[in-house]
């Protein structure tokens, strides 16, 4: 289990500020942005997640998204599948139009860098119900 104390400067990258995305996430995250460019097509962010953090359900459209788990410990979990856990080294790419979440688990950080093409809807949150019966 990864310890706040040994991602709080990030894994590999350093973990930024608070995410100015925060009001689409239960809990407290944070964001540094890697690439942003206007004329380039995907953003690259570091997305560090206290534990118990999670984003809301959102889709990403007219694109994709591509997370590597860099540390600690997270879950992913599409609408209609199970929640997979997610450790250093995994690799998830995320297809147009599909409803999914991703964050911490309830006693690890957890961090990925986020490859994100297109435009994210963000849906309802993850709620403590549905987050505590994992
Ligand atoms: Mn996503």
């Amino acid at each position: 289990m990864t310890k706040f104390e040994e991602v709080k400067d990030g894994v590999i990258f350093p973990v930024g500020g608070p995410n100015p995305f925060g009001q689409y996430f239960i809990g407290q995250s944070y964001l540094n942005p890697l690439v942003v460019e206007q004329d380039i097509n995907v953003g690259v962010g570091n997305v560090t997640f206290e534990p118990r953090t999670r984003n809301n359900w959102h889709i990403h459209h007219s694109g994709y998204q591509i997370l590597l788990a860099t540390g600690g410990e997270g879950w992913y979990q599409e609408e209609g599948k199970p929640a997979q856990t997610l450790k250093a080294g995994d690799v998830i790419l995320t297809r147009d139009g599909v409803k999914h979440w991703h964050g911490a688990k309830k006693d690890s950080w957890f961090e990925h860098i986020a490859i994100t093409a297109g435009q994210a809807e963000w849906l309802e949150p993850v709620t403590d119900e549905w987050y505590d019966a994992l």
